[in-house]
């Protein structure tokens, strides 16, 4: 890392197990280093450094967050400089849930560090591993500026209606409790991306936009302003998702608590990671889901099902939120590269003016495009995501850069 990184922002992605890392320039786009810390906490941790001069791998165990990426910082400046000294701009967290604290990407200073820790309850397994990642970069590079990006961010505008849970109020008050969103900034990105193919101005259109990649989210969103989202106080409720379950009846954590026995934290592993397509089929990954439902595997050809049947709902309830919409846009790893999933999803809706062309839908392509048919009165688009540059623009838009 040393040539044409001046101005680049470094972007931080610091999960529950893993943290990712990359330089990009927010005017170019350009991705000049990426990094993976990943299985922290395990014995068999590994590091993937990529860089203009190649590819560093280590495979050492990592015990937490800190050494991992204490490690990572000492492998770049191993291959090229050390990363106080390579130009940055500003670093870029990408930061889960702003509660209702945080709806701008935002300067963080210790009093910021703090609100995101407090937020923890909404978030346990993200909003800690946000934080460490934060104090260590803070105490690595305190002279660049750091900026938070929640996920959270862009569906701050939601209308009550759509926030709120029919529960009690005072209840719902005093835990913080109300839809809040997920992948906001993939849905803010894709959206006005995909403005941008169709030469429209954002303000003109009603979208729906379909992030389905190991997570998975919908959303609905009137000129450039969501109206509605089907992740909710988590990243739980909602589509089916890789090994999240989507909505449920709540009920369904009533009966496994009183009749099964199950504690709180065996439902929560239950529902959170073994569940959705992997709770159906054993398999997660949806690539390893096709290729048993190519098998004759009934249980996978269920789950598939299943997951299209959920899409379907989301797109019908939001087709009349919107009062009719103009643009559907499929993004993440399945909604990108799965040919399948986005004619089935949207099959035998002629009538409502939504024609998937066979041929477009599967052209082997990783641009932006349109996969509906001349005579379809709503565009259908694949535009790819990629949250790491919309975090960069973001922090380069605050710190002037
Ligand atoms: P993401 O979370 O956006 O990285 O998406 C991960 C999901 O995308 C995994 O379930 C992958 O199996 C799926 N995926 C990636 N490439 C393909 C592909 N060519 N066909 C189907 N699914 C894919």
């Amino acid at each position: 890392m040393s040539e044409g990184t001046a101005g680049s922002v470094l972007v931080l992605n610091s999960g529950s197990s893993s943290i990712k890392f990359q330089l990009i320039h927010p005017e170019t786009g350009e991705s000049s280093a990426s990094g993976l810390i990943e299985r922290i906490g395990e014995p068999d941790g590994r590091i993937v450094y990529r860089h203009c001069g190649g590819v560093e791998e280590r495979k050492v165990a990592i015990p937490d967050h800190r050494v991992g990426l204490t490690m990572a910082a000492d492998i770049v400046a191993e291959v090229g400089r050390p990363l106080s000294e390579v130009g940055i701009l500003a670093v870029g967290h990408r930061l889960v849930h702003g509660g209702d604290v945080f709806y701008e990407p935002t300067v963080i200073d210790d009093e910021v560090v703090q609100s995101i820790s407090n937020l923890s309850s909404l978030a346990p397994l993200h909003n800690p591993a946000n934080v460490i990642g934060i104090e260590v970069a803070r105490a690595a590079l305190p002279d660049i500026p750091h900026v938070g990006v929640f996920d959270t961010a862009f569906f701050h505008t939601l209308p009550a209606e759509a926030a709120t849970y029919a529960i009690d109020r005072e209840v719902a008050k005093e835990h913080g409790i109300r839809r809040y969103g997920f992948h906001g900034t993939s849905h803010q990105f894709v959206s006005a991306r995909a403005a941008e193919f169709l030469g429209k101005d954002l303000s003109e259109l009603n979208q729906i936009v379909l992030h389905l990649g190991n997570g998975a989210s919908a959303s609905a969103i009137r000129g450039g302003r969501a109206i509605d989202t089907s992740m909710g106080l988590t990243p739980l409720e909602g589509l089916v998702m890789g090994t999240r379950c989507g909505d449920i009846d709540p009920g369904v954590v009533l009966h496994l608590h009183r009749s099964a026995g199950m504690g709180i934290g065996q439902i929560d592993d239950l529902l959170n990671r073994h569940s959705g397509l992997k709770g159906l089929s054993g398999v997660n990954d949806f690539r390893a889901l096709l290729t048993l439902v190519g098998e004759g595997d009934e249980r996978a050809a269920l789950a598939y099902d299943v997951y299209i049947h959920r899409l379907r709902k989301y797109i019908g309830a939001y087709l009349v939120e919107l009062g009719g919409v103009d643009v559907i846009t499929f993004t993440a790893g399945v909604g990108e590269n799965n040919a399948d999933v986005r004619r089935d999803s949207l099959a035998g809706l002629g009538r409502l003016g939504i024609v998937v062309d066979d041929e477009r839908n599967c052209a082997d392509s990783h641009a932006p495009r349109r996969i509906s048919a001349d005579n379809s009165g709503v565009q259908v688009l694949v535009v790819p995501t990629d949250e790491e540059l919309a975090i960069a623009r973001a922090a380069a838009e605050l710190v002037g850069g």
